[in-house]
Order: structure tokens, then sequence, then C-alpha cells
């Protein structure tokens, strides 16, 4: 279902803040439309268009933070993990800060993760991540996250606490 259509439904209005949206913007500003997912999609919740609201981007994203899709993998065995949601909050506005997100107890499962932390990243506050890992002697592989230092400054909107 596309925005237009959404529109056409329920009107130009942001079903999470109310507040009204310029059809005019496009859908990368803010305030322009995006289609959010009542249930989220990783809850189960469908495509189809009783699961669909429109939403300002802004507002879209900000409801982020209560998503699943930002909580690691449960059936990784990770030594350590930071939450995502407010790792990202602190590295998008400050491109070349980087942090350890995660330890994990194998090379290839760092690599997994790294992989992992990037595509979430990405897909909350586009515009350039990246993740390497290091290996500690002592067994430990450290994944480090960072927006690149050439990038622009990224926001997630307000760094709120994250569900239990
Ligand atoms: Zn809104």
């Amino acid at each position: 279902m596309q925005v237009i259509r959404l529109a056409e439904r329920d009107g130009w209005t942001c079903w999470l803040c109310g507040g009204d949206i310029d059809p005019r913007l496009p859908s990368t500003s803010p305030a322009g439309a995006t289609i959010d997912h009542l249930v989220p999609r990783s809850r189960g919740g469908s495509n189809d268009a009783p699961n669909l609201r429109l939403a300002h981007r802004r507002c879209n994203v900000r409801r982020g933070n209560h998503l699943p899709e930002l909580q690691w993998p449960t059936d990784w065995p990770m030594l350590m993990t930071v939450h995502l949601w407010t790792a990202l909050a602190r590295l998008a506005p400050r491109p070349g800060r980087a942090e350890v997100v995660a330890m994990a107890p194998l090379p290839e499962l760092a690599d997994a993760a790294a992989a992992w932390a990037v595509e979430r990243s990405e897909a909350f506050v586009p515009g350039g991540w990246e993740s390497w890992t290091v290996a500690d002697p002592a067994g430990p592989v450290a994944v480090w996250l960072r927006r690149p230092a050439s990038s622009a400054p990224g926001r997630t909107g307000r760094p709120l606490v994250p569900d239990a």
C-alpha cells in the first residue's frame, strides 16, 4: 500500500502525534509521510492495509526504539552487548566516534554481529555505518561500530529508555 492511498483513507495526519502531514514533503524529510506498522512486523504484524498507518518520519523513527528489531538476536551467545538504540543515539550525531557494541566469544560470531549492527543501524539511521572486529589474544572479540568521520551527523530522535 502506498502513502497516497493511506492518506486517502486516513487523511494527511500522523497517527502517532496527531499532527498534520504536508503531502509536498518527501518521505525522507523528518516531517514527511512514512508508512508505520501498527503491530510491528517483527511481532507478526502484516503489510495489509488494516495494519498500516501514516506517520511523520520523525515520529516513526522515534517509535522505533520500542521495536524488538533493535534487540540483539537472542540465540547468539554473546559475552556482552550494549543496547543498540542508545548506542545509535550517542554515535549518530558524532561521526568518527566509535564504541564497542558487543563482545563475542568467537570470531565468526563477531563477524556476524558486526554485519548485523551495520544493517540495523542503517535501517534506523541511514547514511553510512561501519563495524569491525578486534580480537583479544585472551579470547573475546570486540565488535566496534561507528559512523564514518566523512559522513553527515545523523539523528535517532529522542534517545528513550528501552523497553524492558
Ligand atoms: Zn507525527
